[in-house]
């Protein structure tokens, strides 16, 4: 187990400075454009896929670091650069953990690669779990994926929502229930593969911000998949089934926890984010008040505007240092008592939405234009109070924890 440290070593300096290196020189300068062209930038995935930031290896050399470091530090800078277009690079990642995490190691070695395609054809992935009724309440989605013995097929119908790269993605990774009784014990996991019938994309949402990402409806109409498309495989699945039934009649105090430990481990990554987005109009803002004058004097020589730059810069570190705690108890399966990936997803998310806001105040009518970043920020922003569980669902859990009660 690696120790707690809050230094970088030298060689995630490097990629830390590397990685900054195209935020600021490819993601930032495109950022504007993408914003208002509400579409996928597939020519800066291109790009970061030359480079090989958009990558499997680069993902999983991060995702294995066990510092805890190698994640944060790389959400960090890309969101830095821009959250829309960085999730437009990330959002892939998102699906490959998926498969990652609960696949065998054929379906990782098969669908991963489709996932992201090659620089000269780049591919995206998709991971759909949220619906139209089962938002926060995940547990009561109705997707419903049914097996075909004879064929030795899955059957799945559904509709899926919010999917971050649905209908666009080579591979889609769908969430459905297997065991409706059973709630969230019942799900599992699918590959729905490329061009595969009966996946359709529904509406694209046009969003407040991080509008760079694409996300949309994905509609599952009778799309049949080959059965070695169930993550795990089906003898996996049966055992967990029946572990889960068992636990049922028990309390199913297990299954549960395992459960809440995937999204503790998942939501640092999303603290991340939320930390470079502040750190980004933090930036911009100090910047600014050290250089715009009024009354013959730069206006961070007022304490009204020192102290709120103090006050952001004191948060951002704040929420960093509880974001890679939470990083490193994951990556070395430290129990995660006070449910501390949520309160770092939660604390982060919370800065983003309240440094990105006084970064406008900082830049006054500059920072309510599109001509300055901080507006696109701020609207950026607000995603992370969202996805990933909200800032509520965040309190609920922690609370919770604290009480020693079961999250449902
Ligand atoms: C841009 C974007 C990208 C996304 N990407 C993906 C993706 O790639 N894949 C995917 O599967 N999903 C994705 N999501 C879905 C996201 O995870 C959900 O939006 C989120 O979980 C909230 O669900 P909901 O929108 O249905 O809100 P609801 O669950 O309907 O919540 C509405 C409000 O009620 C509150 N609330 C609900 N229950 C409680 C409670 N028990 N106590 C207190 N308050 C409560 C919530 O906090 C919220 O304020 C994405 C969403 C967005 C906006």
């Amino acid at each position: 187990m690696a120790e707690f440290t809050m230094e970088l070593n030298d060689e995630q300096k490097e990629v830390r400075d590397w990685l900054h290196g195209f935020a600021a020189d490819v993601i930032r300068p495109a950022a504007a454009e993408w914003d208002e062209r509400e579409e996928t930038p597939w020519p800066v995935i291109q790009e970061a896929a030359k480079v090989g930031i958009y990558s499997l290896d680069f993902y999983a050399q991060q995702y294995f670091d066990s510092t805890g470091l190698g994640i944060p530090m790389a959400m960090e800078e890309l969101f830095w650069g821009d959250a829309g277009i960085a999730l437009s690079i990330v959002g892939t990642g998102l699906a490959a953990v998926g498969v990652l995490a609960n696949g065998t190691e054929e379906q990782i070695g098969t669908w991963i690669p489709q996932m992201y395609g090659d620089p000269n054809d780049v591919k995206v992935a998709a991971f759909c779990s949220s619906e139209p009724d089962a938002g926060s309440d995940v547990a009561s989605l109705r997707t419903r994926a049914v097996y075909d013995e004879a064929k030795d097929e899955w059957v799945i119908n559904g509709t899926k929502t919010w999917a971050t790269n649905g209908g666009i993605a080579n591979v889609h990774v769908v969430v459905a229930s297997v065991d409706p009784e059973l709630g969230s014990k019942g799900h599992a996991s699918f590959i729905v593969p490329p061009g595969t019938e009966g996946l359709s994309q529904g509406q694209k949402f046009k969003k407040h911000g991080i509008r760079a990402s694409h996300t949309a409806e994905v509609v599952l109409d009778d799309v049949r998949v080959p059965g070695s498309c169930l993550l795990g495989g089906k003898e996996k699945l049966d055992e967990r089934l029946a572990r889960a039934r068992e636990k049922a009649k028990s309390g199913g105090e297990r299954v549960k926890n395992a459960a809440m430990a995937t999204f503790e481990a998942s939501r640092p990554a999303v603290g991340a984010m939320a930390v470079g987005t502040a750190r980004a109009a933090y930036e911009v803002a100090l910047d600014y008040a050290r250089t715009r004058e009024q009354f013959g004097r730069p206006i961070i020589d007022n304490q009204g505007v020192a102290f709120q730059l103090a006050d952001m810069r004191t948060q951002i570190d704040a929420a960093r240092l509880l974001v890679w705690r939470a990083s490193w108890m994951a990556v070395n399966g430290r129990p995660f008592t006070a449910a501390e990936g949520s309160m770092s997803k939660l604390f982060a998310s919370e800065t983003a939405k309240k440094v990105t806001a006084q970064a406008i105040q900082i830049l006054g009518g500059n920072g309510y234009t599109r001509e300055y970043p901080v507006e696109r920020m701020h609207r950026d922003s607000a995603i992370y109070t969202i996805f990933e569980g909200t800032s509520e669902i965040q309190r609920l859990v922690i609370s919770r924890t604290l009480a020693g009660m079961p999250i449902r």
